[in-house]
């Protein structure tokens, strides 16, 4: 409240009280002066609220087949990103940021757990990702992001797409969420799903369930709406944390811009780049949303935001599907476009601003990062495959992530040390059956030809050998375990969709 001189009642009092300091008690003592004005100050600090909690809060932005080149500050010469490529200037930029895997199932498991999704069964050939009558889904004896930051006392929230299992215990209320509202798999996976019921029998839940916490609260959503709709639940997550004073971690998966692809009234029609434009400028707003949310509520500075993607772009939906700018190859692939994908920092004060790093960086190092974000201490089992890229964010200088292991399916296809990638086994994306084995392996560098089109093997035999006896040894590290994804519920006749 201010008066009709333009002074708050609290200026007031200490304008009065100058007064009465300097022309009628002159000799006053200094100290009790300072002392009250100690107190004013004090109960000035005390009058604003501050919403700012000890802990750091972290947000995870996962898109589902956003592509390389999908973003402004990416390249993209008709996709309006204004939001992400504030978020840039404001953060830090990888160019060179790996999703763990070429599709959704396995590259999930791996940036909840820091793990390679062949430690924990989470990859196959039979099935690449998990199906709505799977039996298999996301171990309990893992140890997600979520998960660790519960333990040490914050709230916990999904929203979005899950695709870790659709059995009870595989869903994110038992790994670590406190809440969850989205949708158990991919929007393009319309089916029944199926559970087991304690006695073994089976039941179908409907088709492309919605859920809220453990509840189907209906079926195939309006997915013009989606985008909205996860937006508006992530905000009512931050706030109710924000009031509460509480530390947070909220996960996004969003479910676009995976095909079918779709856009609200909003944003549909807006964009040059046509409809799936028109989905990645919805997804820029979204992350603006939450951005404002935090500046608004005097939280940017004590959250970390990360944007990136679960894989490369779905090149065989044509024109609804993304880009991977000057990559070769999208989603499925293990070239440089399956996984390569942007990947966006942001924690105004702690992660450096403006910065463009070319270093090494993955999704597999969010939970490393996170923990030593938040000083939380990782069991010796956790993150086998992650790095916390913490020095990197706040510093600048080099990443600790040196290589990073290509997988389709169970199988090792490449591996990049430094510069170099190898490739001891190649595959287009869809639409061939077998892969091609090369010995010697094909070699690139990639600092120089991004675009994997110069094999450069004959002239670096040393570098070759090196990798190669880099895949021997981590092949070695790899513990066969119970597949997750090969057992799956027969689904009733008439039932399939
Ligand atoms: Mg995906």
């Amino acid at each position: 409240m201010r008066t009709a001189v333009g002074l708050t009642p609290l200026e007031m009092t200490l304008l009065a009280f100058e007064f009465t300091m300097e022309f009628v008690m002159p000799t006053f003592s200094k100290i009790v002066r300072f002392a009250f004005l100690g107190l004013a100050s004090t109960a000035l600090v005390a009058a604003v609220p501050s919403v700012a909690s000890a802990r750091p809060n972290v947000v995870v932005v996962f898109c589902d087949d956003l592509g390389y080149g999908d973003l402004g500050c990416y390249g993209h010469p008709t996709i309006r990103t204004p939001n992400l490529d504030r978020m840039a200037a404001e953060g830090t930029r990888f160019t060179q940021f790996y999703s763990a895997n070429p599709v959704c199932t396995p590259s999930r498991y791996s940036l909840l757990t820091g793990k390679l999704s062949i430690r924990g069964g989470m990859t196959s050939k039979k099935n690449r990702v998990l199906r709505e009558n799977s039996k298999g889904g996301l171990p309990a004896d893992e140890l997600t992001i979520a998960e660790l930051l519960k333990q040490s006392g914050y709230r916990t929230m999904c929203v979005g797409k899950w695709h870790l299992g659709v059995q009870p215990e595989h869903l994110p209320m038992r790994h670590g969420f406190d809440h969850w509202f989205g949708l158990p798999y991919s929007n393009d996976m319309p089916k029944q799903l199926m559970r087991i019921n304690t006695d073994g029998s089976t039941v179908s839940l409907g088709s492309n369930p919605m859920f809220r916490d453990d509840e189907v609260i209906e079926h195939d959503p309006d997915q013009r709406l989606l985008t909205e709709r996860y937006t508006d639940e992530a905000l009512k997550f931050i706030t109710a944390a924000a009031d509460a004073r509480e530390p947070f971690f909220l996960y996004l998966p969003h479910s676009m811009p995976h095909t079918p692809i779709h856009a609200s009234r909003r944003f549909a029609g807006k964009s040059p780049r046509g409809l799936y434009g028109d989905v990645i400028e919805a997804l820029d707003w979204s992350t603006g949303e939450i951005l404002d949310t935090l500046r608004k509520r005097g939280l940017a500075e004590n959250t970390l935001v990360v944007f990136t993607s679960d894989n490369g772009p779905w090149l065989i939906r044509h024109e609804n599907g993304g880009s991977a700018g000057l990559l070769r190859e999208g989603k499925g692939s293990t070239w440089e476009g399956g996984q390569r994908v942007p990947g966006i920092f942001w924690m105004p004060g702690t992660v450096k601003a403006g910065a463009v790093t070319t270093e090494l960086g993955s999704t597999l190092d969010l939970l490393p990062t996170i923990a030593g974000l938040v000083g939380a201490r990782l069991p010796d089992t956790a993150a086998a495959d992650g790095y916390d890229l913490g020095p990197l964010l706040r510093e600048g200088g080099k990443s600790p992530r040196k290589e990073m292991f290509f997988y389709r399916d169970d199988e090792l296809f490449a591996v990049r040390l430094g510069a170099y990638k190898a490739h001891f086994k190649t595959q287009p994306a869809y639409f061939e059956p077998k892969a091609t084995a090369h010995e010697p392996p094909l070699l690139y560098n990639l600092d120089v030809d991004p675009s994997e089109k110069y094999d450069v093997g004959k002239d670096h035999a040393d570098v070759v050998a090196k990798i190669a006896a880099l895949a021997e040894n981590h092949r070695a590290s790899v513990v066969p375990v119970k597949n997750q994804l090969e057992e799956l519920i027969p689904i009733p006749a008439g039932e399939t969709k």
